[in-house]
């Protein structure tokens, strides 16, 4: 089985202009596929993306599930369509995939007590089973306040995705350092928390949380950023975090950002075919790892 464990989708009201601007502006430039200027902003091609849409590029890939993660950048700028719209429409389009589509809740631990209602509430209404948080919208995740928060989400054994590593445009990258995470994986030792991205450019706070915790995962989504112009540098990265993550490395895609650059197809089979790890290592990296860590 081969799961994408870090896959995204959106209507253009979703995402602040701000952010939009920020993440899609220097992709679509540096590919020369667009020449920016607002005014063609609707005519971006991943500035809307569906679920049918990833669904087909799965179907292409021979990747059986994939778990969806919805963006709260609201408190950094207000979107048109605010975030339990967002966390709706994307719980809502899965259900059509049901056997495909894992929806995780997107929201902002700054939101307080909406934050935990929001999660009860998918929770209730469609068995959530996880939760994406962006730190750089303005949280430390060893911040005392936020303490009621993690356990929350231990008490009901949400997967906690985290993103790492850079952020650009009004976000606070400073708060995406995973080594942040100490006292949240001392403190509740059965919360399992997968890192994205291996923790970016400090891939290395993650390999050190992983000597010491269990329950530190990391995803390889953005890997494929490397591609198709250094393939060795991807190599590396795998190898690299094969070795220190060993069976807590899960595969991922951050679809769409990068199929511009590099398809969907071409980073499985990339991950597939490549010499990077064992057989074996890359078929739990691929699927068995996630699988285990959603219960499926
Ligand atoms: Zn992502």
């Amino acid at each position: 089985m081969i799961i994408d464990s870090h896959a995204h989708f959106w209507r253009r009201k979703m995402l602040p202009g701000s952010i939009l601007k920020a993440y899609i502006e220097p992709l679509l430039v540096l590919d020369g596929i667009i020449d920016f200027s607002k005014d063609r902003e609707d005519a971006w091609p991943i500035t809307e993306v569906f679920a049918h849409e990833l669904v087909d590029a799965m179907d292409g890939a021979g990747v059986d599930k994939a778990v969806i993660l919805p963006l709260d950048f609201g408190l950094v700028e207000e979107p048109g369509i605010g975030i339990e719209g967002y966390n709706q429409w994307v719980f809502e389009s899965c259900e059509e995939y049901k056997d495909r589509l894992i929806p995780f809740v997107g929201v902002d631990p700054n939101r307080g007590d909406k934050a935990r209602e929001l999660i009860q509430r998918f929770i209730k209404d469609y068995d959530a089973k996880g939760i994406k948080v962006y730190p750089a919208t303005g949280f430390r995740p060893n911040e005392e306040r936020l303490v009621d928060f993690w356990k929350l989400l231990d008490d009901y054994g949400m997967v906690v995705v985290s993103h790492s590593g850079a952020s650009w445009g009004p976000l606070d990258e400073e708060c995406n350092h995973p080594i942040f995470y100490r006292e949240v994986l001392e403190r509740f030792p059965s919360l399992r928390v997968v890192i994205a991205h291996l923790g970016g450019k400090w891939k290395l706070e993650t390999y050190e949380l992983a000597r010491t915790h269990d329950n530190i995962y990391a995803d390889c989504s953005a890997v494929q950023g490397w591609l198709p112009s250094e393939p060795e540098v991807a190599i590396d990265r795998l190898e690299e975090a094969a070795l220190h993550m060993h069976d807590r490395l899960v595969f991922g895609t951050d679809w769409p950002l990068f199929d511009l650059s590099y398809s969907y197809l071409n980073w499985v089979k990339f991950v597939k075919e490549e010499n990077w790890a064992s057989e074996d290592v890359k078929e739990k990296m691929l699927g068995g790892n996630m699988k285990k860590i959603l219960g499926l």
